[in-house]
C-alpha cells in the first residue's frame, strides 16, 4: 500500500510541475521556473477519495531594496512551519478516511521554489479543474517582513476566486492586518494550527469557513501583558519530511524539528511569548525520538535544527537528549544545532568545598547530554553587552541575579559582570566540544554611534565562534511596538522593510543612519576578511570545539562573510540570489494593494464575479 500512496504523490508531483512548466513556458519564464516546482508530500493514509482538497501551504518571500522578490538557488534553513502543517493534512486523512474526502498537500516556499506569478496562479486553477479537486490556498507562517509580499499572493489568490488563508506571528501579533484580510474575504488563522486545523477544514466542507479562526481548545498561558489559548501537542503529529523540499537547500541531510513551544521569559522585543504564551508545552519525547530516528533510516537526515524557542527550558529535554546520545551509540551519524538562553551555561567555578546546587547540576546535565547526543551549535541571545539595555528590554536573564535589581548598571562594574557572564557561557560550551552562535541586536536606547564595531570587538574577545546582527525592530504583537505606538516614534510602516536589517523607528540618540551605520560596523568587524580567514584556514581551529563544531562554523564563518557582503542578513537568504523580472512589487499600502489587485471584483473558480469586498 505505502508503494501506491507514494506513487499517487509521485504523480500528483509530477502532474502539478507539467502544470507549472506550461503556465511558465506561456509567459516566457519557463527557464526561471523549472528549477523552483514544490515538493508535493504524499499522504501516508488511503481514503475512498469522492472530494478531494488539493492544499497549498506557500511560506511567501520578501520584496528586497530593489523591489524584487527574493529567491535563491540554494536555501539554508527549510521551513518548520511548512512541514508542521503538511503533517496536520495527514491527520486529518486519517480521522476523515472513511468520510470521502481526502487531502493533497502541495508546499511552496517562495524562496528556493521560486516566485509565485499570475501564470503560475492560472495554472494551478486550470490544473484544478482539470482534476476535479477543489484548492485552497494557506500563506503559512508570514512573518512581518513577509506580510506585504504574502498579502499581494493572498490578495491575487482572492481574486481568482480561491478560499485563501493567512497565518503566521504577523497576523497573530496584529488585529489592524487580521481586519484588512478579513474585510478582503481572506480568512485569518491566529496562533498554532493543531486544534484549529479539522475543525477548520469540515467547516469549509460545509460551506461555512469563518473569516477568523483562533485557538478556543487547550490551555490557558500568560504572555507579556495577558493571557492566551494555547494547544496542548503532546500528541499532536510531527512535522512530515519532504524530500524534494529539502533538496532545495544547501544541504539535503538536515531538517527542523520543534519539540516544545512557548518561552518563559519576557523580553519585549520579541512575539513568540505573546503568540506561544509562556507555558512551555512539549510534545511526547518517546515519539520525538521515533521521528528523530525514523527520520535518519528513511530520509537520511543527519543533522537537526530543533527551533525550539529556548530548548533548555523544554519540559522534555532529558528524555529527548537520551534518545538521540543512544542513537549515535547505536552508530548512526547525527548532529543538531538549538536555541537555548544564557542561563543554561552561565555557571562559573565552584568554590574549593562548595558543593554544586541543584540548577547547576540541571545545566551541567544539560551539556553533557547536548554534547553526547551531537550538538555542535548552541544559539544564545547575548542580544546587548549593555547592562542599561538589558533592563530596558527586559532581558534580565542575561544579567547577573544581583545585579537585576542594583541600581548601577551604567557603571563599569556592571558592563564587566555581563561580559564576564557571557565569557563562562562560551566556555562552559566550548568546554563540551559545542559552538556559540549568538544573537545580537544594534540600535537598543542606550546604544551610541560607536556600538556596533565595540560590541562586535567583545563579541571576539570573550570567544562567540558565530554572531547574527540585528536592528533592533518593533514587531507587532511586541511590548516594544505598544510602546512605539504611545510614543509616535515609528518612522516607517512599510512591513517589508520590518527584517532587523532596517531601522524603522526613531532612536534617542542616533539617527536612522547611524543605527545602519552601527549595524554594518558590527557585521564588517566580527566578519572582517583578516578574522575570516584566520577561521577559514585554522579550520575554525579554536581549542575544546569537536570536529563536527569546526566544520559547520567552517562553512558558516565563510557563508556569513558571503551573505552580509551581499546585502542580505544570512539568516533571511540563502545562496546565490536568483532574478525574475516578472516578479516584482507592484504596490506599498494595504489599500493600494486592494485597488490594485482586487480592482476587478473577485471571480469564483468557475468563473462567477462575486463583486468587489467593501472599500
Ligand atoms: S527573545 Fe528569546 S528568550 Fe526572549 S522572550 Fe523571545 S524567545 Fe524568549
Amino acid at each position: 500500500m505505502s508503494v501506491l500512496v507514494a506513487a499517487l504523490g509521485g504523480a500528483v508531483a509530477i502532474l502539478l510541475g507539467i502544470a507549472f512548466r506550461r503556465a511558465a513556458g506561456a509567459a516566457g519564464e519557463l527557464g526561471a521556473l523549472a528549477d523552483a516546482l514544490p515538493g508535493a508530500t504524499p499522504s501516508r493514509s488511503p481514503a475512498i477519495v469522492c472530494r478531494t482538497l488539493r492544499i497549498y501551504f506557500i511560506k511567501p518571500s520578501k520584496y528586497d531594496d530593489a523591489g524584487r522578490v527574493q529567491y535563491f538557488w540554494k536555501g539554508v534553513l527549510p521551513n518548520n512551519t511548512l512541514t508542521v502543517l503538511a503533517a496536520l493534512n495527514d491527520t486529518y486523512n486519517e480521522l476523515r478516511r472513511d468520510q470521502g474526502v481526502y487531502l493533497e498537500t502541495v508546499i511552496w516556499d517562495e524562496q528556493v521554489d521560486g516566485p509565485i506569478l499570475s501564470a503560475t496562479i492560472r495554472a494551478m486553477q486550470e490544473k484544478a479543474l482539470e482534476d476535479g479537486v477543489e484548492v485552497i490556498i494557506g500563506l503559512a507562517g508570514v512573518q512581518t517582513n513577509q506580510y506585504p509580499r504574502g498579502r499581494d499572493l493572498a490578495l491575487q489568490f482572492r481574486r481568482a476566486g480561491f478560499p485563501v488563508l493567512f497565518g503566521g506571528f504577523h497576523v497573530s501579533g496584529y488585529p489592524e492586518t487580521r481586519a484588512f484580510l478579513e474585510d478582503c474575504g481572506i480568512t485569518t488563522v491566529v496562533g498554532e494550527a493543531e486544534t484549529i486545523w479539522c475543525e477548520l477544514l469540515d467547516d469549509y466542507l460545509r460551506g461555512q469557513l469563518r473569516p477568523s479562526y483562533s485557538v478556543t481548545d487547550g490551555i490557558r498561558a500568560k504572555t507579556g501583558s495577558g493571557e492566551i489559548t494555547v494547544p496542548v501537542i503532546t500528541g499532536a503529529q510531527l512535522p512530515a519530511i519532504s524530500d524534494p523540499y529539502l533538496h532545495r537547500f544547501a544541504s539535503s541531510s538536515m531538517t527542523t524539528l520543534d519539540t516544545s513551544r512557548g518561552c518563559p521569559f519576557t523580553c519585549s522585543y520579541c512575539s513568540v511569548k505573546n503568540v506561544m504564551g509562556r507555558t512551555m508545552r512539549a510534545r511526547d519525547p518517546e515519539a520525538v525520538v521515533r521521528w528523530i530516528r525514523d527520520a535518519g533510516d528513511r530520509h537520511g537526515i543527519r543533522s537537526l535544527f530543533i527551533v525550539d524557542d529556548d530548548f533548555f527550558r523544554s519540559p522534555t529535554w532529558e528524555p529527548i537528549l537520551e534518545g538521540m546520545a543512544a542513537y549515535r551509540r547505536d552508530g548512526h551519524d547525527l548532529s543538531f544545532m538549538m536555541q537555548v538562553d544564557a542561563e543554561a551555561a552561565a555557571f562559573g567555578d565552584l568554590r574549593p568545598g562548595e558543593p554544586p546546587s541543584s540548577q547547576r547540576r540541571k545545566c551541567e546535565r544539560f551539556l553533557e547530554l547536548a554534547a553526547a547526543a551531537g550538538c555542535y551549535s548552541a544559539f544564545v541571545g547575548f542580544e546587548t553587552f549593555n547592562p542599561q539595555n538589558l533592563l530596558a528590554a527586559a532581558k534580565v536573564q542575561n544579567l547577573e541575579k544581583e545585579q537585576r535589581r542594583r541600581k548601577d548598571q551604567a557603571s563599569d562594574r556592571a558592563l564587566a559582570a555581563v561580559k564576564e557572564k557571557y565569557r563562562r557561557v562560551v566556555h562552559n560550551w566550548h568546554r563540551h566540544g559545542v559552538a556559540v552562535h549568538c544573537g545580537y541586536m544594534i540600535g537598543f536606547p542606550f546604544d551610541g554611534p560607536e556600538c556596533g564595531r565595540q560590541s562586535a570587538e567583545w563579541l571576539l574577545e570573550v570567544g562567540v565562534d558565530l554572531a547574527s546582527f540585528f536592528i533592533v525592530t518593533p514587531l507587532p504583537g511586541t511590548e516594544d511596538h505598544d510602546k512605539a505606538l504611545r510614543e509616535g516614534t515609528i518612522l516607517d510602516w512599510d512591513f517589508n522593510n520590518y527584517d532587523s536589517q532596517h531601522m524603522v523607528s526613531h532612536h534617542p540618540r542616533m539617527t536612522t543612519a547611524q543605527v545602519v551605520q552601527a549595524y554594518r560596523d558590527a557585521y564588517l568587524t566580527f566578519y572582517s576578511a583578516r578574522n575570516t580567514m584566520r577561521s577559514l584556514l585554522t579550520f575554525h581551529g579554536v581549542p575544546g570545539l569537536s570536529w563536527a563544531a569546526r566544520s559547520a562554523m567552517w562553512r558558516q564563518r565563510a557563508y556569513y562573510f558571503y551573505s552580509y557582503r551581499a546585502g542580505r542578513h544570512p539568516m533571511l537568504g540563502g545562496i546565490w540570489q536568483r532574478r525574475l523580472p516578472a516578479a516584482r512589487r507592484e504596490v506599498l499600502t494595504d489599500e493600494e494593494a486592494r485597488g490594485h489587485y482586487l480592482g476587478g471584483g473577485i471571480v469564483s473558480a468557475e468563473g462567477v464575479r462575486l463583486g468587489l469586498p467593501a472599500a
